[in-house]
């Protein structure tokens, strides 16, 4: 596939309904800042439930009247290649839309780009493989078919912290199966959807099947996607708050609903692990996106034995790293999103404080860099009622405790309510079965602090959500089975 040169800036400042570039009926817009100098990068429609509205009923049509339902899995497979060619021929510039919106270094947003065309290229190649059964029928004269079905009209809402992998994971497979899409992304970081819809455009995806609002005011749309009959799933990334009030919300309709909320991830290293690894798998894990993933690691318990190497190798690592705009090319660190993320990580530090926590880094905010910056910090003694340990930081802030035993560990670990990742690092064969098996979380990264990818499956237990994404599980939250009894042959 040749992509048609253009020259089109990827920029945009309107949202995609069925093909169209759109402002809000009522003229409303709001503002993009970026987050490392507060300065207005753009503003785009500050779009209402009429719109979506609009939004949904354009993605009806092009689901049942169109083209999508009905074209072959090929040619859905080649549109999504070519979807997907176009966003790694633009990656710089959509990995300087990603760091300008949500801050994180550049050289992370160009790893998002990866990251989320990855699920392009997965979901397109999946596209082609969404197979039913034939089932041996106890009855004479009758076939049992079984044949897999897009559910409709799917609305997709995304957050922040990955603001184009997550819209991708999402739109990638739910387009494979046939679906259309409305999708709402984080008011924070609406701009490189609107990006991805441009390249959707330029990539013949037809009109009304990957659309797009903007809007300041999420939960009357929100509101919307539960309570329509033509949205028929819905999938969410976000706060696992959010997250319980759209299944709620979602319940009178019964309504296919798959949700990747929060984390409170577990990171342990055991007497037999390889120190200078786990320092490694410990600073991925922990700084990427300075510390606002949900699979972060959040609680690090290391074995006593190893306690002080751990430490004094991970301290000398943390205070090295370079925090500033991510824009310039050495930074490691962005800032936090916005104020509100800002205040929480520092209501986080004052309740531990409270409760004798001790710095060993760190723990400021850095106000000489920028309003949203926070020092990366390594805190000890942490109670464990301190909220700090019980919720997820979404900060770049590291708890330390030690532990003596597996058994110990393993318990300390799983007294979480949120089961979505969880890290360890041992080399011993027997523990490492053990202990993966043992952990209650939905992924587990041994001897890694970076487990995801496109061929595998993402999710968690508990009340870290519902449904997985990615690997051939990601089409089974947008298609419904149904089956066929052939009789009087
Ligand atoms: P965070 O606290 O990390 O920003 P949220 O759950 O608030 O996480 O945001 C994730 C996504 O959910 C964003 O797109 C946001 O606009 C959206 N959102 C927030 N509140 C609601 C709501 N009541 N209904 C629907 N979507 C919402």
């Amino acid at each position: 596939y040749k992509s048609r040169t253009s020259s089109t800036s990827l920029w945009l400042k309107q949202a995609y309904i069925g093909g169209e570039w759109l402002d809000a009926t009522s003229g409303a817009t709001f503002e993009v800042r970026n987050p490392a100098n507060m300065q207005v990068i753009g503003c785009v429609p500050d779009m209402t439930a009429v719109e979506a509205q609009k939004a949904i009923d354009v993605a009806t049509r092009a689901f049942y009247a169109s083209e999508w339902k009905l074209i072959t899995a090929r040619e859905r497979s080649q549109l999504l290649k070519n979807w997907q060619i176009l966003i790694s021929q633009h990656c710089t510039e959509l990995a300087n839309i990603i760091t300008a919106e949500c801050g994180k270094p550049l050289t992370e947003s160009l790893s998002e780009v990866a990251y989320g065309q990855s699920f392009v290229e997965w979901f397109a190649e999946e596209a082609r493989r969404i197979d039913g059964q034939l089932i041996a029928s106890s009855v004479s004269n009758q076939e049992l078919i079984v044949v897999r079905e897009p559910l409709g009209v799917a609305a997709l809402i995304t957050p922040w912290n990955f603001p184009m992998a997550l819209v991708l994971r999402k739109a990638a497979a739910a387009l494979a199966a046939g679906c259309t899409v409305v999708v709402k992304p984080d008011e924070n970081t609406p701009l490189i959807c609107l990006a991805l819809a441009k390249l959707s455009q330029m990539a013949c995806i037809p009109a009304g099947v990957f659309n797009v609002i903007t809007t300041s005011g999420a939960p009357a749309i929100g509101e919307l996607f539960c309570q329509s009959p033509l949205v028929c799933g819905i999938s969410f990334t976000g706060s696992t708050e959010v997250g319980k009030l759209l299944f709620r919300e979602s319940a009178g309709l019964l309504k296919r609903v798959s949700l990747e909320l929060g984390g409170n991830a577990p990171f342990i290293v055991f007497e037999s692990a390889d120190i200078v690894e786990a320092v490694k798998g410990a600073m991925l894990s922990k700084f990427r996106n300075a510390g606002q993933t949900c699979v972060s690691a959040n609680r690090f318990y290391i074995h006593s034995a190893v306690y002080e190497d751990f430490l004094k190798q991970l301290q000398a690592q943390v205070e090295a790293l370079k925090i500033g705009s991510g824009h310039d090319k050495s930074v490691e660190i962005g800032p936090l999103i916005n104020t509100a993320q800002l205040k929480r990580i520092e209501a986080f530090m004052k309740d531990a404080f409270s409760r004798h926590a001790k710095v060993i880094c760190g723990g400021k905010r850095l106000q000489e860099i920028g309003e949203l910056f926070y020092a990366p910090t390594i805190i000890t003694d942490v109670d464990r009622t301190a909220r700090i340990y019980r919720e997820e930081i979404f900060g770049p802030v590291i708890t330390m405790a030690k532990f003596d035993t597996e058994d110990e560990v393993v318990t300390r670990a799983n007294s979480s309510r949120r089961g979505l990742a969880g890290y360890f690092y041992s080399q011993n064969l027997q523990e490492v079965f053990r202990v993966a098996r043992r952990l209650e979380v939905g992924i587990v990264g041994v001897n890694v602090g970076l487990a995801s990818q496109a061929e595998a499956p993402f999710g968690g237990i508990k009340e870290s959500g519902i449904g997985r994404e990615g690997g051939h599980y990601g089409i089974d939250e947008f298609t419904e089975i149904k089956y066929i009894c052939l009789g009087g042959l």
